[in-house]
């Protein structure tokens, strides 16, 4: 049964956002702004209400580490997942299952700690770490402002 699921052709523009905290909330709207299809998922049904009142995506409430609750948000068809929660162990297994079981062509998961980021590299994840891109943020801002006072 799941392999027709999974075989069957991926819609392309839908985007699977797990977690909507500020980073999935903004992500979505950005998405559902554009007219692109976009399910958002949170275990937290409040959390729904950082998406804007101009959000014309789906929201479904339920825990992304239970599969039955990625099938409701048809994972299978998507082109797109976003595993964004504030946990990396739930991420991981997400972004997991959406690239093993689903073949997802684009999955991306944020993981808080920069040491798994490497590991999940190259599992062909792609993945996002705060504590990496702030400090590349910061060291460039930091080497701009020394420029200015060289110049
Ligand atoms: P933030 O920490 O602001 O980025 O928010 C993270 C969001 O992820 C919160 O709204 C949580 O309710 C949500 N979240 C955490 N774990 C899960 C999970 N297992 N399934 C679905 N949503 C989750």
């Amino acid at each position: 049964m799941d392999f027709f699921k999974t075989a069957r052709r991926k819609d392309s523009g839908y985007t699977v956002i797990i977690g909507c905290g500020r980073l999935g909330a903004s992500l979505a709207n950005a998405i559902s702004d554009k007219e692109a299809s976009v399910m958002m998922v949170d275990r937290d049904e409040r959390a729904f209400r950082k998406l804007g009142t101009a959000y014309g995506g789906l929201t479904l409430a339920g825990d992304a580490t239970d599969i039955a609750v990625l099938r409701s948000a048809e994972i299978e068809r998507a082109d797109t997942v976003v595993s964004v929660t504030n946990d990396d162990n739930t991420n991981i297994m997400v972004a997991q299952i959406a690239r093993n079981v689903y073949h997802i062509p684009n999955v991306i998961c944020r993981l808080y700690d920069p040491e798994r980021e490497i590991v999940y590299k190259e599992f062909g994840i792609d993945t996002i770490c705060p504590t990496v891109l702030s400090t590349r943020e910061i060291d460039r801002l930091l080497g701009k402002s020394k420029e200015a006072k060289e110049a």
